[in-house]
């Protein structure tokens, strides 16, 4: 039976330095999990995608591959087989890393790895989440902090002597930047668990702090029940939402002067839709009468959300890049008026997520694109979490939708084929909350049935 012994804290709490005494004084595997999230930052900055753009991040997941390994003892991070240990250990990095941190994709990618090591070993791991989201079955779970300034005078340290010329007012100020981000981020904040040990190393040396874990340890190995079986462990873990469920009530109605236009300009645009493509509609029937529904589609063109619409009772609000909103304000009125709101850069997914909530709440259909980016060939791409994770946290219904036409272009008089697949419940898949393991099935069960609908 292994031990896990969880290691929370801010940057610069001086959790590695600790960790690794106590790892060597008790044989156990030191497991750094920020070395992880800096990897992710580090590839996504190499692939060139900007770090504070949630879909800009998930999207470079696809093609990463991140393992630990142990080189003499010293564990060492692979990024695609790459050894990428220093790389990651820059300024630049570290905030990058707090930045990557917040999106779930990132940290649902994470989960399994961080998780199947302390399944199979002795280990003490540091990071923010691990007593609270990762390992909340540790036998032991410390909570390791110290001020600010006191960390800041420790890191300010460490980088001169790496010869790195940050002075101690930005080193303070990249720590007190992260302590924000990760204390206000909405998934897997970081705080100190409720069973957790606050340890204080403001003035204790390393040593006296890494006893103290140790003695901690030793308190458990003496009690013969105290440690919990790594079944209960793997078994309670995949089942830990990522997110709290917020179901939405569907006694809301839509604002009556916005359903009135809606009432009157949905014909007129299906009137003009219907002469300017050949454009036809199956399973209608499975089209909900109410709002508060996600319809999860393939995305061909800018018209999606218009031919998805068109056979919605109510209206719909759809998710837009920022950057449709700056273009003419002819437009941008157009894609307002139909429901579109931006995905503002640097708010990251959570934000996203609670406004998406919202308009569900407010009685709308909500229109995703789950691969993100429009398909060129009519293929369905990767779908991103994202959906999933809306529909499990709102328990609301998915009505799959494939969009068909022939070629790249949309075009005057092509042949449109608009099919709505039967409404997926997250209820009736016993996808009750947002874990890991339900957010998979979620989204298996969209994407699948979206490629059943492209034909
Ligand atoms: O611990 P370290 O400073 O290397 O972590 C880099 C960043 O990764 C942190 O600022 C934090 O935002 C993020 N992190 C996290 N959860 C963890 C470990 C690190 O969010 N378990």
């Amino acid at each position: 039976m292994s031990i896990n012994v969880a290691l929370d804290g801010p940057s610069g709490a001086g959790k590695s330095t600790i960790a690794k005494t106590v790892a060597a004084k008790l044989g156990f595997v030191y497991v750094d999990t920020g070395a992880l999230y800096r990897s992710i930052a580090y590839y996504a900055i190499t692939r060139g995608a900007d770090v504070n753009d949630g879909a800009q991040v998930a999207a470079v997941l696809d093609g990463l591959a991140v393992r630990l390994t142990y080189i003499e003892g010293a564990q060492a991070v692979l990024v695609n087989g790459e050894n990428v240990s220093d790389k990651i250990r820059t300024p630049e990095i570290s905030m990058a890393a707090s930045a990557v941190s917040k999106y779930p994709e990132v940290r649902a990618f994470l989960l399994d790895t961080q998780r199947s090591i302390a399944a199979e070993n002795d280990i003490i791991m540091d990071g923010r989440d691990i007593g609270t989201v990762v390992l909340p079955n540790a036998q032991v779970k410390v909570f390791l902090t110290a001020s600010a300034e006191e960390r800041a005078n420790r890191r300010y340290k460490e980088l001169s002597e790496k010869g790195d010329p940050s002075t101690y007012e930005e080193v303070l100020a990249d720590i007190n930047q992260r302590d924000y981000n990760d204390t206000h981020r909405e998934i897997a904040p970081l705080k100190q668990a409720e069973d957790a040990t606050l340890v204080d190393s403001t003035s204790m040396t390393i040593e006296q702090a890494a006893d103290e874990i140790v003695r901690l340890v030793n308190a458990v190995r003496e009690q013969p029940d105290g440690s919990k079986k790594k079944s209960e462990l793997k078994c309670s873990d995949r089942h830990k939402p990522v997110m709290e469920v917020r179901p939405i009530t569907k006694t809301h109605k839509i604002n009556p002067i916005r359903q009135g236009f809606y009432n009157v300009v949905r014909p007129f645009v299906r009137f003009i839709f219907k002469h300017f493509f050949e454009l036809s509609y199956e399973g209608v029937e499975n089209v909900p009468t109410d709002g508060g529904n996600i319809f999860a589609s393939n995305h061909r063109s800018y018209g999606d959300p218009v031919f998805i619409a068109l056979m919605t009772r109510v209206p719909i609000s759809y998710m837009a890049k920022e950057e449709l909103f700056k273009q003419n304000i002819f437009f941008t009125l157009l894609i307002k008026a139909w429901g579109a709101f931006p995905v503002v850069r640097g708010t990251g997914d959570t934000a996203v997520i609670d406004t998406s909530i919202e308009k569900l709440e407010s009685g709308r259909n909500l229109v995703i694109f789950p691969e993100g980016t429009r398909s060129k060939d009519g293929k369905v791409g990767k779908g991103k979490t994202g959906v999933a994770l809306i529909a499990a946290v709102a328990q609301t219904k998915v009505v799959p939708v494939g969009i068909n036409f022939e070629g790249e272009k949309l075009c005057r008089k092509k042949k449109v084929v608009v099919r709505y697949g039967k409404p997926i419940d997250p209820a009736e898949l016993g996808t009750t909350d947002a874990s890991p393991k339900n957010l998979k099935i979620l989204k298996k069960e969209i994407m699948n049935s979206i490629t059943e609908l492209v034909h």
